[in-house]
């Protein structure tokens, strides 16, 4: 399929073209952070009912999960929720504390791998990813054609060109759920053993695997 320019499209257009583009083989990945919320909200609004998953690693803070279920009662949404393989005793049994001794690993195992096997029935994947996250996706386009494990796979990011301000705005314009982490100082929230808040007028994602050079857990660098 020729790859349309969506570079200056609104967020809903681009959503409305990837859902006819795509018909039943399109997800939205979400961690239930502010951007994904919103994505959400402007997604349910195009198509009742879109299709959502969410990777439950099992070392989700008790907030990411209630912030879960509040998005699930108050939007029209199909939430999948997937988990790794092993639960997380039986990986710390077999390999040790992985996010301590080897967070690529432990990433690899609970975040990129349960994603892989849900991307396998999808041609298009919807990601809340936006530039100003910082540097590692300060030049993320809209829609990214991929080939995974001998497939095309469509990454369409409809936010890449909002601002955390703007994400924020459209979360209390429409009272949309929202972690209550954030409100006490942690600006982006993964899991719980690698999440720390961060200072005023850092990076958004510094409180993100703090201390060590490790920014992404490889959904967005390996698929
Ligand atoms: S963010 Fe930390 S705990 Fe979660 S999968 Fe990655 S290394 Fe493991």
């Amino acid at each position: 399929m020729p790859a349309p320019n969506l570079e200056s499209a609104a967020p809903s257009d681009i959503l409305r073209w990837t859902f006819d583009a795509f018909g039943d083989r399109v997800a939205l990945s979400t961690a239930f952070g502010p951007s994904g919320v919103a994505l959400m909200h402007l997604a349910s609004r195009v198509r009742p009912g879109v299709r959502v998953f969410f990777v439950d690693t099992g070392l989700h803070f008790e907030e990411t999960l209630e912030t879960a279920e509040r998005v699930r009662q108050r939007l029209p949404i199909d939430l999948q929720i997937v988990r790794p393989e092993l639960s997380v005793e039986r990986q710390t049994e077999l390999y040790g504390d992985l996010p301590v001794i080897d967070p690529d690993r432990c990433c690899g195992m609970r975040k990129v791998e349960p994603t892989r096997r849900v991307l396998a029935g999808l041609d298009a994947w919807v990601t809340g990813l936006r530039r100003d996250q910082g540097p590692s996706r300060a030049s993320t386009p809209v829609l990214d054609v991929r080939e995974v494990e001998g497939r095309t796979l469509y990454k369409v990011s409809p936010l890449v060109r909002w601002s955390r301000r703007d994400v924020w705005r459209h979360v209390f314009a429409h009272e949309l759920p929202y972690n209550p982490l954030h409100d006490a100082g942690y600006p982006s929230i993964g899991c719980a053993p690698c999440t720390a808040p961060a200072g005023q007028g850092d990076d958004e994602r510094a409180g993100r695997w703090a201390g060590r050079a490790k920014t992404e857990c490889g959904l967005h660098t390996r698929l």
